[in-house]
């Protein structure tokens, strides 16, 4: 599944499609997890592209009348191509500009996706109206983390993972971030003391800034706009790696279920 390195991998692929007027949509399969507006051909035609950003896992298209706004599910992916290219299995959406000869194609097998045309003002899009804070924004920190914990018995990973509290932690950054800052995942957020959640705000930014840098990391077969295959799990320290050896003091990797998923931390490294 794409996660939002992936998200914000692709957003920074298909910058520079900002400026660039819209020539047409051709929509090929409307029937993603729900049905792509009909009438966004015709809404978007003609219209300039602002700018290209990320809100949480949402590719937020900035037109001059609208929001295109995409969730790429499971499988789904944005891909550059070139007019005359064969369309391939599961090319749902295309978009055609003005003078510029590569198109943008929505691909996306398991249709979980999802592209939405929003007319009014962005922030009162019901999607994205609950969605806490973004993990890289400065406002971030272990203060916040802290302070929204007060009270919180549920699992210190349960609550990174929460998108009402902070958007796009998911499994594998939690996993991660748990282990670089000693915490055990199955610890009641409101435990965790204000110095540990300082550590374990900066090391959320830490494992997302890095794998944004690699290109993404899903075991997913996610490509970048380029077509690039994404960056394959090089690095994690206990994700998926049961029984294995913590690289930090030999003992056994564990895997237990928290919040119905899978959960990996090293019982001495982590308490
Ligand atoms: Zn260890």
């Amino acid at each position: 599944m794409p996660e939002l390195p992936e998200v914000e991998t692709t957003v920074r692929g298909i910058k520079s499609i900002e400026s660039s007027v819209i020539e047409k949509i051709d929509i090929f399969n409307p029937n993603l997890r729900w049905p792509v507006p009909n009438d966004l051909p015709n809404f978007l035609s003609g219209k300039k592209i602002l700018s290209v950003h990320r809100r949480a896992k949402y590719i937020i298209i900035k037109c001059s009348n609208a929001y295109l706004v995409i969730h790429l599910g499971m499988t789904g992916k944005l891909v550059f191509a070139k007019p005359s290219d064969t369309l391939k299995k599961h090319d749902h959406i295309q978009i055609t500009f003005i003078n510029n000869e590569q198109v943008i194609r929505y691909n996306d097998p398991r249709r979980f996706g999802s592209v939405h045309l929003v007319k009014d003002n962005l922030d009162d899009f019901k999607l994205l109206a609950d969605l806490g804070i973004e993990p890289l924004v400065f406002e971030f920190d272990g203060n916040y983390l802290f302070t929204k914990a007060r009270k919180r018995n549920v699992a210190i990973k349960t609550f990174i993972m929460n998108h009402h509290i902070v958007v796009g932690v998911g499994n594998i950054y939690a996993s991660e971030a748990l282990f670089l800052s000693g915490i055990r995942p199955s610890v009641s957020a409101c435990k965790v003391t204000r110095r540990k959640m300082e550590i374990l705000a900066k090391n959320i930014k830490h494992v997302l800034s890095v794998a944004i840098e690699k290109g993404g990391s899903t075991i997913s077969d996610f490509m970048n706009t380029k077509g690039e295959q994404g960056y394959f799990q090089i690095g994690h320290q206990v994700y998926n790696r049961e029984d294995q050896p913590c690289n930090k003091c030999g003992a056994k990797i564990k895997k237990t279920i928290i919040g119905q998923r899978s959960s990996f931390f090293c019982s001495t490294c982590q308490r």
